[in-house]
């Protein structure tokens, strides 16, 4: 591998000011995070990021990079220095190591630094000419070439590089704040998560857990879901808040008409996030909501359910069918977890007709007939928080002494 540097590029920064400043920051401080542990070195500078492989494994380096939000794109390149005759060498050895059939090529200069006694158009025509001279399997096609040869000519250094990968765009997680994520054990939520921290936001989780009405191993995937998702999160870990919903769904299947069940519950969830949300400093719920997709993310519920509260409520995937948002999952590496069959609590007990334009009005009068906000602030009190890690090991156990309990119970039956 001829490459000794990834060339980082940070896209169009709209922003300005103090806010430039600080994604610019972040955006260091998550790169350096993001590879704490490999024998790189990484250069900062105002409009991109040199990381000196020093012979550390590329693979590694890329698969670490898509975990960083806030890079538009990026180049494995070699840098040499900007003498003409080890600019033509170094063309030349990099199209050795990646042409080895007969191909088109061009070469496509830019010159940065002003200073420079060669035109582009100069350095182009002196290394394409010295490669074709020395390379047989190439030939040149400026219109629709099957290799591009980019040389750039930027301070004292020449970076030489023939591909540029997208990656994740977006802001660096944090520069936008804080949010709370509702997490389920779905396909959805996490992907929602995903969108939420591309575009800057933070993210802790709540997940709502019926156990033992859902089975224990609903909770484990939501924490090994937590895990994953903390690859892409600033210090590489994420809190989750487990919040026991046992009583309250309970108590909802027994005071609620069924249609109103589901639309209900959601409701109560709502309440529960937005309480969290504020004790956690969180600007925002984040949720996997999209539009139409079931009974309660019909515009006419998601109305009904939304009026609970008057924090913004996020739906990143709204617009978006699922064959999108399983690409996404599979992206993240959450699809094999989340497709693990255990239900949760919005999908047991799923009411056989439910509501598809539930009303307001008669929400408020279902919920007078039971004393259900103090069962909303016990949930609340109750909730247990833990912090998980990219490299914390999952265990149940970790929920707490309850959930424990629970545990046992069901390897008793
Ligand atoms: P997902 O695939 O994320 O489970 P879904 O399409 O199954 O979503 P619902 O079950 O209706 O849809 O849930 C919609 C959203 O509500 C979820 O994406 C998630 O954000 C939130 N949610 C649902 N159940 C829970 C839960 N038990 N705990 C926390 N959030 C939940
Ligand atoms: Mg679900």
């Amino acid at each position: 591998m001829i490459y000794n540097q990834i060339l980082v590029r940070f896209g169009d920064l709209t922003l300005k000011g103090k806010n430039q400043r600080d994604f610019l920051h972040r955006l260091y401080d998550l790169v350096a995070l993001k590879m704490q542990g490999l024998k790189v070195t990484i250069e900062n500078t105002h409009d991109r990021i040199y990381i000196h492989l020093n012979g550390e494994e590329v693979a590694e380096v890329q698969r670490r990079l898509e975990y960083v939000s806030g890079i538009s794109s990026y180049s494995l390149v070699v840098r040499c220095e900007n003498d003409l005759q080890i600019m033509k060498q170094t063309a030349l050895e990099l199209m050795k190591d990646i042409v080895s059939k007969e191909t088109t090529f061009k070469v496509e200069t830019k010159r940065s630094n002003k200073n420079y006694p060669l035109h582009s158009m100069e350095v182009t025509k002196q290394i394409a000419g010295y490669v074709l001279a020395n390379h047989n399997l190439l030939r040149v096609d400026v219109h629709h070439p099957e290799v591009t040869l980019h040389v750039e000519l930027k301070g004292n250094a020449c970076y030489l590089y023939n591909a540029e990968y997208r990656a994740m765009g977006g802001y660096p997680v944090g520069v936008a704040g804080k949010g709370l994520l509702m997490l389920s054990g779905g396909i959805d939520s996490p992907v929602a998560g995903y969108l939420a921290m591309k575009q800057g936001i933070e993210i802790e989780c709540v997940h709502f857990e019926s156990t033992p009405l859902t089975s224990i191993e609903s909770a484990q995937k939501v924490m090994d879901l937590v895990k994953i998702m903390a690859r892409y999160a600033p210090k590489n870990k994420i809190n989750l808040h487990m919040v026991p919903f046992k009583e309250l769904h309970m108590a909802l299947l027994e005071h609620i008409p069924e249609s109103y069940t589901i639309t209900i519950m959601r409701r109560m969830m709502y309440r529960i996030a937005s309480q969290l949300a504020e004790r956690k400093n969180c600007l925002c719920i984040v949720n996997g909501e999209s539009v139409g997709q079931v009974a309660s993310q019909t515009l006419r519920s998601m109305h009904t359910i939304n009026s609970v509260t008057t924090i913004p409520v996020l739906r990143p995937l709204c617009t978006y069918d699922k064959q999108e948002i399983i690409l996404l999952s599979r992206r993240m590496q959450c699809y094999d977890i989340s497709i693990k069959p255990f239900e949760d609590c919005c999908t047991v007990y799923v009411p056989k007709a439910p509501a598809t334009a539930p009303r307001l009005d008669k929400c408020e009068v279902f919920e007078k007939s039971f004393d259900f906000s103090s069962m909303v602030d016990a949930a609340v009190e109750q909730t247990n928080s833990i912090t998980i890690s990219v490299d914390s090991d999952i265990d149940l156990s970790l929920l707490g002494l309850e959930v424990r309990e629970v545990l046992q119970e069901l390897k008793n039956k």
